[in-house]
């Protein structure tokens, strides 16, 4: 039966490769509702080309001009507005997979809506894992969702983790370590010095990746890395002590899992978000994804070495968060999302971003994540933090 999909974010890097994966395969996927922030006529494009029975804008202004222009078009796509839309698009009975990929917290709203409504979540939207974790994965487990990990590092760990994974205790009792493996971003090998004057311009060109600004600042803080740790936490059980973060600048090797016996289980590939979007909507089968399979004779270097904890700070923090627990994570990950933005508007200086964050987890005060509200009061309080040490 057609797997009908929202796709969270479909105007995105994420979004964009989602839709890719579902064009080549109309046998199998549909997109059901598309959503974006406020980029009209790539929706309208996105809208004419898989006529999708909704499509949601956050932004009102945003939302009227795409509903004129399609009705112009003679598009039947129903046009809604605001994040109650967001979260009615993912809980829809009619659907059955959610594509979260809107990036940051504002992801996190309709990304619990589709798993406690069940649905298999395909998620790339880490942010909001990481400010909820026990609630969303108890709301995942409570409701019958699968959840599928499309960050190409926990799709790879996903992938060389037996099957039986997480069903039976004593599985987790073989495996000695997960490597979760980083580029090292475009300043890899450079001293604090040196990223004291880098701009936003050289922060967002990743070597590897073609991804969206503020997950390609956070790949050159490492704060990428280290949200992912905890991502992996909560998705595979685990505690940092668990987990070693090894650079790998060629992107070739996407995670790998260390058994006992000595042996070390990894997933390879080309550098291409399709590859783990296409896993997680087909899984357990596979699909064409529309990547091209490695020449070993062309990447015939793989590379592999220790990060740089001094002159990337932005890893130890996020480990210490996630040790630290309660709503710690949550002022992290709105701290690192203020000072993103403030990195990229030229207000602050690249160091100064896990400066920011680390003192806002000083600043503000860690309870326990007891519920949603009181996790997205976290959120509010570091951002007001990190907004006012801001100049203006
Ligand atoms: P992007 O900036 O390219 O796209 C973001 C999408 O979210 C857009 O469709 C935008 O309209 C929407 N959006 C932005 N702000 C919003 C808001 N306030 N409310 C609703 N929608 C909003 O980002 P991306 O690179 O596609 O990343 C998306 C998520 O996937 C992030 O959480 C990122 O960490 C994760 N991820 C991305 C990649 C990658 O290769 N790009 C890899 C792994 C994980
Ligand atoms: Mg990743």
């Amino acid at each position: 039966m057609t797997q009908m999909i929202t796709v969270l974010g479909a105007t995105g890097s994420i979004g964009k490769s989602t839709l890719d994966v579902i064009q080549r395969h109309p046998d199998r996927f549909k997109a059901y509702a598309l959503t974006a922030n406020s980029q009209v006529d790539l929706m309208v494009q996105q809208c004419l080309a898989h006529q999708p029975k909704f499509a949601v804008m956050v932004d009102e202004a945003a939302a009227r001009q795409l509903k004129t222009k399609l009705a112009g078009l003679g598009s039947s796509t129903q046009v809604l507005c605001g994040v109650e839309a967001l979260c009615d698009v993912s809980r829809d009975p009619e659907v059955d997979q959610v594509m979260a990929a809107i990036v940051g917290a504002a992801g996190l709203l309709p990304t619990l809506a589709a798993a406690e409504a069940g649905k298999r979540v395909l998620l790339a939207n880490k942010e909001a894992l990481v400010m909820s974790g026990e609630l969303f994965m108890d709301a995942v487990s409570k409701n019958g969702a699968e959840l599928l990990p499309i960050d190409s590092e926990h799709n790879a760990i996903f992938q060389s983790l037996p099957y039986n994974y997480g069903q039976d205790a004593k599985v987790k009792q073989q495996i000695r370590k997960i490597l979760l493996t980083a580029s090292g971003g475009p300043f890899r090998g450079w001293t604090q010095q040196q990223l004291e004057s880098v701009t936003p311009a050289q922060a967002v060109k990743h070597p590897n990746w073609s991804m969206g600004q503020k997950i390609s600042v956070d790949s050159a803080t490492l704060m990428n890395k280290g949200l992912e740790l905890i991502e992996a936490c909560w998705l595979f059980d685990m505690t940092p002590a668990d987990i070693e973060v090894v650079v790998h600048p060629e992107s070739i090797v996407h995670s790998m899992v260390q058994y006992v016996d000595g042996s070390v289980i990894n997933q390879m590939g080309n550098p291409d978000m399709r590859t783990p979007i296409a896993y997680g909507m087909a899984w357990p089968e596979r699909i064409d994804a529309g990547v091209d399979s490695l020449n070993f004779f062309v990447d015939n270097q793989l590379n592999f070495e220790a990060p740089d904890h001094a002159v990337f700070p932005a890893l130890k923090l996020c480990a210490q968060a996630f040790e630290t627990g309660g709503t710690a994570p949550a002022i992290l990950n709105a701290a690192n999302e203020v000072a993103v933005e403030g990195f990229l508007r030229e207000q602050i200086s690249f160091n100064a971003i896990p400066l920011l964050i680390e003192q806002a987890l000083g600043a503000c005060d860690v309870v326990t994540a007891s519920s949603l509200e009181v996790v997205l009061e976290a959120d509010r309080m570091a951002r007001r933090f990190v907004q006012d040490q801001l100049p203006s």
